[in-house]
């Protein structure tokens, strides 16, 4: 593979002085590529003997100097002569990139042909070894350019700022350049040297993206974990802190919810059990109607999204009404319990997967899943199960499973309060135990029995870890 001996960079002139070292031929040729720069250019030879007077360049016939290097950038040296000996000699003193033309062991740097669209420029190298080459590459470059390309760069630029505080998100705002850019009306309004069209075309452009950007927020639905602070991810984190409004279900506690960006304007969706204070309609629709107003929206749910979360309904809606969505996973609560309990609910020769599945069908119906889980073979971790629990233990030894299976149930997974307690099927149906307050993982399979469920040895090894919590004994 060839690999390059110059490394192509794009060298700050502005507010600097070129120096070109020379009277003659060389030394006006590089004043031509120096002048298409807004350094100032400056000429010097004891003897200038030829006419640099259409080029904005300061000529001073004279020896050369160290005062002529002061806050110079670059210095070229075109001419032979003693001129040429005593700049490269303090060229290098000074520490300053120098060229010499016709001499590339003197050079630090080589001067690439040039394709000017100011602010827009593409230099070709051939590192000295091609030049007509490189020349051929640049005629055919300077072909496919359009020459308003710098305009419309220009044009791009001095809008910036505008655009910055129009267009708040940066997507939106690639998406308006990336139009500009392409524009044709622009374009051709540019050709025709009518500027002033041109900006008032950019300006129409600019007003419908910025008003795009306003009409239609953003909704992330977001898992928040089974309710610790630190059990949140964190994108979620994040997402929460960019939020204008947070809609957030009851299950998620006050602590996760005030994570949040502080003057984050906070609805309550209450879905606790028993206390439905908003359908899941008027839910998706505020969802909605929030974005529409141009909010970033958090979405807020237990858990994770995906899981018993009702998104499905809220995608959908979001959907139906054009509205751009995120899904942010979080901790789902049998993960959390399963953590807790220190079970594996996979385990080698016991338990070839797990289930996550509900209690209760939707709307409070019942489901039809019992038999098919009691002959699975796999753990079953059992959402929204706590209060119907002796029902679901019956169930499943009606389907089959045997009244010995081991049963463990989490209260408040991954909360600080987090309780358990280890029984069987049997014992669960004839004589439920009563539980703690607060939600509920009933886990149920051969696998349970390797948790660790004495509450006290559990809150032993918390204390060891230094995290000692007060738990709440579960019966
Ligand atoms: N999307 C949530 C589940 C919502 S359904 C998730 O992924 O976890 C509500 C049910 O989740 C509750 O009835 C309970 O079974 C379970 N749950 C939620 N948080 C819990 C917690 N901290 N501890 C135990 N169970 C919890």
């Amino acid at each position: 593979m060839t690999r390059l001996g110059i490394f192509p960079v794009s060298y700050k002139v502005r507010g600097k002085k070129i120096v070109i070292v020379g009277g003659g031929a060389e030394a006006l040729a590089k004043a031509r590529l120096a002048v298409k720069t807004d350094a100032e250019v400056i000429v010097v030879a004891r003897k200038i003997e030829t006419d640099f007077s259409n080029l904005e360049v300061t000529v001073s016939e004279e020896i050369f100097n160290a005062s002529h290097l002061e806050n110079a950038a670059l210095v070229f040296v075109g001419d032979e002569g003693p001129d040429a000996d005593i700049a490269k000699r303090l060229t290098k003193e000074a520490g300053l990139p120098l060229n010499v033309v016709d001499q590339p062991e003197y050079c630090d740097f080589f001067t690439p042909a040039i394709v000017d669209r100011a602010p827009i420029s593409v230099a070709i190298s051939s590192e000295g070894e091609a030049p007509v080459l490189a020349r051929l590459v640049r005629a055919k470059i300077e072909a496919a350019l359009p020459l308003h390309l710098g305009k419309l760069a220009g044009l791009a630029g001095k809008l910036r700022n505008t655009v910055e505080t129009l267009i708040s998100s940066g997507d939106r705002r690639r998406k308006f350049y990336q139009e500009l850019l392409t524009s044709s009306k622009v374009e051709k309004a540019l050709a025709e040297g009518k500027d002033d069209q041109a900006n008032q075309w950019a300006n129409h452009l600019l007003v419908d993206h910025a008003n795009v950007d306003r009409r239609t927020g953003f909704v992330h639905l977001v898992g928040a974990g089974p309710g610790a602070e630190d059990l949140l991810t964190l994108r979620a984190q994040r997402v929460l802190q960019s939020a204008d409004v947070i809609v957030h279900d009851q299950l998620v506690p006050e602590a996760v919810v005030q994570m949040g960006r502080r003057d984050a304007e906070r609805v309550a969706v209450g879905k606790a059990k028993g206390r439905h204070s908003f359908t899941q309609k008027r839910i998706n629709q505020m969802l909605v109607e929030l974005a529409q107003q141009g909010k970033q929206v958090v979405r807020l749910k237990s858990g994770d999204p995906m899981i018993f979360g009702r998104a499905a309904e809220e995608i959908e809606a979001l959907k139906a009404a054009n509205i751009e969505y995120a899904i942010v996973p979080g901790v789902t609560a049998a993960a959390a319990a399963a953590s807790d309990a220190q079970l594996p609910v996979t385990l080698r020769n016991v338990a070839s997967g797990v289930v996550y599945a509900t209690a209760h069908g939707a709307d409070d119906t019942a489901v039809k899943h019992w038999s098919v889980l009691a002959q699975s073979g796999l753990t079953l971790g059992i959402y929204m199960g706590k209060s119907i629990i002796s029902e679901v233990a019956r169930e499943l030894v009606a389907e089959g499973l045997a009244a010995t299976t081991p049963v463990g149930i989490v209260v408040n997974a991954g909360r600080a309060n987090s309780a358990r307690c280890l029984s069987n099927l049997n014992d669960i149906s004839e004589n439920p135990p009563s539980l703690a307050d607060g939600p509920a993982i009933v886990f149920v399979g051969e696998a349970v029995a390797s948790g660790a469920w004495l509450q006290e040895a559990a809150d032993e090894q918390k204390n060891l870890n230094g995290e000692a919590q007060s738990s709440q004994q579960v019966a």
